[in-house]
């Protein structure tokens, strides 16, 4: 089989999904600068804080510039917080109260927030064992089905949840002027719900974001695509005064909030990231079109379709078995710039309810804008491949991950 060839015609093939993601790049772009424009961004921004860290420019800045830029009246963006998870679990923690309800409304929440929330049998220090009550509504047609959630929504509930991204499920990312409707619906009955967005993956793959809509706080991972693959660790939280009021308690104490946090690092590749990120993830989103392509003229399942448009940076592709979804994952990281010596094995990783195997030679560790293959070991055995800090790198993988499939007798 001539993988070089297919990829080829694939890439062919997608002309028209790649200026569209030019376009996105280019307006997302222009946003950006105009955020760095207002507030004159510059050297001094950059340096590092010691101790409290009270006054910290560079990081007050950040969060003016994100506040900005997200169309939110506040932000909090640190290196403190420690990956996607923590910040929405901040999130959870700050708007919720014992006694309160949660309404998820995307279906069931990406796997390490069921942990949070308190699926498992593990309890401790869980939403559950807080005295926090939950119900979802999975999505109708791979959209939130409104009267379901209305009628879901009771005296006690307090904050609605929506995921944009796919996370580990086979359905589309849910764009956010879909989401727009539901926002206005719940608001309208209940003003003091908090509706709040997972927004992990989703930025800057279109030209506008869930915050746009009237969502209370919308929430990301900085080693995901707004931290542009430079950006070492650290989350964001976008949102109405009234909801960050409430979240930064959680973040370090009630009567201190944003006040402290001090980076001896300094804010330069935040600011850089920020910068980078609408091109990196178009370097990102254009992996993920040409992997579908070559997927579906390769007769495996994909999710979306190369030309659909897109609302995550993800790409599902159905392996059907585990030996498939195993070669797959080993090829990517044979390609990586970083471990291409090492051979992903499924593990029990913390908060996940099944074994994942992931394959991610990554600069920053396990940065998922960087090349990355990811998946729980069910069935339908689906690789989720996603990041790519260069359209060349993701090509040249994606062509190691078939050849050494296609070596091993499995396509
Ligand atoms: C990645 C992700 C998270 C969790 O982020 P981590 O940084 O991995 O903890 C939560 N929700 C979604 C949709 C994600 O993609």
């Amino acid at each position: 089989m001539d993988i070089k060839r297919i990829i080829e015609e694939a890439q062919r093939d997608c002309a028209a999904p790649f200026n569209r993601l030019d376009m996105i790049e280019e307006e997302n772009t222009a946003r950006v600068l105009e955020a760095f424009r207002e507030y004159h961004v510059a050297a001094r921004h950059f340096s590092g804080t010691s101790g409290y860290g009270y006054g910290d420019i560079g990081r007050d800045t950040l969060e003016e510039i994100y506040a900005k830029l997200f169309r939110t009246q506040a932000a909090i963006v640190r290196p403190q917080l420690t990956s996607g998870t923590h910040t929405l679990s901040m999130c959870l923690f700050g708007l919720l109260l014992p006694g309160d309800h949660l309404l998820s409304v995307t279906g069931s929440p990406y796997d390490t927030m069921q942990s949070v929330i308190g699926f498992g049998k593990n309890n401790t220090g869980t939403l559950a064992e807080m005295g926090v009550t939950y119900s979802e509504a999975p999505l109708k047609e791979g959209e939130i089905d409104l009267p379901t959630v209305l009628s879901l929504i009771r005296r006690e509930t307090r904050v609605v949840l929506m995921q944009r991204s796919r996370g580990y499920e086979w359905r589309k990312a849910v764009p956010p002027e879909k989401m727009a409707p539901a926002i206005d619906a719940i608001h309208k009955m209940r003003p003091d719900i908090f509706v709040i967005v997972d927004n992990c993956y989703g930025e800057f793959t279109t030209l506008c974001e869930p915050s746009f809509f009237g969502a209370d706080a919308m929430a990301g991972s900085l080693i995901k695509n707004v931290g542009g693959g430079l950006a070492p660790t650290g989350g964001y939280v976008v949102g109405t005064e009234k909801a960050i009021r409430r979240i930064e308690t959680r973040l370090t104490a009630p009567g201190i909030g944003r006040e402290t946090g001090s980076y001896a690092c300094g804010y330069r590749l935040f600011y850089q990231g920020l910068f980078m990120a609408p091109h990196t993830v178009k370097q990102a989103l254009k992996t993920s079109v040409l992997a579908a392509r070559t997927a579906e003229i390769m007769g495996l399942r994909s999710s979306p379709r190369f030309d659909d448009e897109r609302n995550d940076i993800i790409q599902a592709i159905r392996m059907d078995n585990p030996e498939r979804l195993k070669a797959f994952c080993e090829g990517i990281q044979a390609a990586s710039p970083v471990d291409s010596f090492a051979v992903p094995e499924a593990w029990d990783m913390p908060g996940y309810e099944d074994e994942v195997i992931m394959a991610a030679g990554t600069f920053v560790s396990g940065a998922s804008i960087e090349l990355s293959a990811d998946a729980p070991m069910r069935a339908p055995y689906v690789a989720y491949l996603q990041g790519g800090l260069t359209y060349a790198h993701g090509k040249y993988a994606l062509e190691r991950a078939l050849r050494l499939m296609a070596e091993r007798g499995l396509l």
